[in-house]
């Protein structure tokens, strides 16, 4: 009988094949004291393990940047940096020295300690760390003790699926999607930083899976959809069936992108409707051009900066914004200002440990609290808008004084240009997102004082129901068809309308067919996706009528549940689009 493990999706795709397990982890130490005079051995012995990973990481970092590129090389900086933190390279020699402690034991001692106390703060983006400090520990004691490097993985001819406690960015270089038809991990997270790199290499991943390690045998086949972030064990024939029925939709929609990307997104009877793509790195520009995107809805600008140990100078941050807005010469690029904290949070911003870190100090709040993290990017995406259409946009607003608050430091900025003859393009717009139901409900007042709306549905469902987004248990809880979501969405949009402003929606419910025909239905008709749902998108919205999505929206404004909403919406759309098709790559239904 097949087994379903549910996790979360971190790189699109599905594949199928037989599971590889990957052991690796850091080895035995024994326990070893040394004489006195032998002290000063071990210190240097300790050095040249540090000297040699660093030697190593950044071969590894020359290898990722020539296959992928220099932002994804970069997923290296963290533990280069770490080779030389206090914390780590004294706190070893000091366990040396006072405690006549072997280099290995000593470094695994004080790699110990400091997982205990970074586990405490227990965020993404600090169990990014650990996974980084993991992979330092496991190389450099390796190195220590003679052993044979564990993290080189040893692949056949065949495809298959790697099942692993959890993976390193130096582990998932050495991989491509010829041999690896998919990843998928007890632990980590989306923006881990090897599912960003696994992203860059086109496998397919699935995270958070909690106990998959255990669940699985070497050999066992799996398919694995890294788009609804699922994995099923021993298939059967009827979960074959779906699979082989998704992938050959998959390779005709490849074929079909190209014809899809050329042609308009327009409704059924005529409404054209804007579709833009939702970037987290620069080079996926061109990708999300070549399958239809219009313009940038929503650069996530954060993944320049997490896992980084120094801010990214303007230069730099310059550079990757005016990369995106070249590439859309004919389109608006919408550059979101640094969404961190919650589970995003760069080494170089010492984050206060906080109980609940979603409703903590995150986004505008940290913007506004750092001039000068923020200033540096305001000045970087102004003078990115004199090479195209560029426009800022505020995460998680709640009130009109951090638009104004913004605002004056925008103009401080520009002052700075002006004086300096710096070019910029004064006609850029503020637009904001809208995440909070406070926002939401207060759509109208910060109409007046923003340019446009960008609804950021991820974020709105998760505050509106405080349902924690990532939270599995609570998957089935966490629906964006809930009705209070949909009045929440209405009263967006009809506050845009009344202060004519675009409204447009960049969460993820604008890539599920069902969302798109609400937000249609709801008079939203500007939508912003990841690139690879566009040409399903744009698909999606070429079958709909608008004037049906208008009365299936008004039966759902009607209904009492989540349940009753999605099915409004599903007899709306009948049989203009084949919602089978769509449900292999998404779960269809009114939660999750
Ligand atoms: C959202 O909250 O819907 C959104 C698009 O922002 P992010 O997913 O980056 O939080
Ligand atoms: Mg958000």
């Amino acid at each position: 009988m097949s087994v379903v493990v549910d996790g979360f999706g971190a790189t699109e795709g599905i594949g199928f094949g037989p599971v590889q397990v990957l052991h690796w982890g850091a080895p035995e130490v024994p326990h070893q004291t040394v004489s006195t005079e032998l002290v000063d051995r071990e210190v240097e012995r300790f050095h040249a393990a540090r000297e040699w990973s660093r030697q190593r990481l950044n071969e590894l970092k020359a290898h990722a940047e020539e296959r992928l590129g220099p932002v994804e090389a970069r997923i290296f900086d963290p533990q280069i940096v770490m080779l030389d933190d206090v914390e780590i390279a004294e706190g070893t020699v000091r366990y040396i020295r006072e405690n006549r402690l072997s280099a290995p034991r000593a470094f695994q001692w004080r790699m110990l300690e400091l997982h205990t106390m970074w586990t405490r703060r227990a965020n993404a983006m600090v169990l990014d760390k650990l996974n980084d400090l993991e992979d330092l520990k496991i190389r450099l004691l390796t190195r220590l003790l003679g052993l044979p490097d564990p993290t080189a993985v040893v692949l056949g001819a065949d495809p298959v699926i790697l099942v692993a406690a959890n993976i390193t960015p130096s582990l998932t270089v050495q991989l491509d999607s010829e041999q690896v038809a998919g990843i998928a991990t007890d632990g980590g997270t989306r923006t881990s930083h090897w599912a960003i790199l696994a992203r860059s290499l086109s496998i397919p991943a699935v995270v958070g899976l909690r106990d998959i390690t255990t669940r699985v045998r070497e050999g066992q086949l799996a398919i694995l959809d890294g788009r609804i972030g699922r994995v099923v064990l021993d298939p059967n024939e009827h979960d074959r069936a779906v699979f082989e029925e998704r992938r050959s939709q998959l390779l005709e929609m490849e074929e079909e992108i190209v014809v899809l990307a050329g042609q308009e997104s327009v409704t059924r009877d005529g409404q054209p409707v804007v579709l833009r793509a939702n970037l987290d790195l620069p080079e996926e520009a061109d990708d999300a051009k070549d399958h239809g995107a219009e313009g940038v809805g929503l650069y996530r600008t954060e993944f320049l900066v997490v896992g980084r140990a120094v801010m990214p100078g303007e230069e730099e941050q310059y550079g990757a914004y005016r990369e995106v807005a070249e590439a859309f010469a004919d389109g608006s690029v919408y550059i979101r200002t640094f969404d961190l904290g919650g589970d995003k949070f760069p080494m170089f911003l010492h984050m206060p440990a906080e109980e609940n870190p979603f409703l903590g100090w995150r986004a505008i709040r940290v913007c506004l609290d750092e001039p000068q993290l923020f200033r540096t990017q305001l000045r970087a995406i102004l003078r990115s808008s004199a090479h195209g259409d560029v426009h800022v946009l505020l995460p998680l607003i709640n009130d009109s004084t951090e638009i104004q608050r913004t605002r004056a430091m925008l103009r401080e900025e520009e002052d700075t240009l002006k004086k300096a003859g710096t070019a910029y393009d004064s006609a850029y717009k503020v637009g904001i997102m809208i995440e909070t139901p406070a926002a939401a409900l207060d759509a109208a007042e910060l109409a007046k004082h923003a340019d446009y709306f960008s609804i950021g549905t991820n974020d709105l469902v998760q505050y509106t129901l405080a349902v924690d987004r990532a939270n599995a248990r609570l998957a089935s809880m966490y629906s964006p068809f809930h009705p209070a979501v949909v009045h929440l969405l209405r009263q967006v949009a009809g506050a845009a309308r009344s202060a004519d402003i675009e409204v447009s929606i960049c969460g993820e419910l604008a890539a599920n067919p069902v969302g798109t025909f609400l937000l249609l239905g709801l008079g939203i008709t500007s939508l912003s996706v990841a690139w690879p749902a566009l040409p399903e998108v744009k698909h999606a919205v070429r079958s709909f009528s608008l004037e049906e999505a208008r009365h299936a929206a008004r039966r759902a404004l009607a209904a009492s549940s989540a349940s009753e909403v999605f099915r409004a919406l599903v007899d709306g759309i009948g049989n203009s689009v084949d919602l089978a098709a769509f449900s292999g790559r998404w779960n269809l239904s009114p939660g999750g």
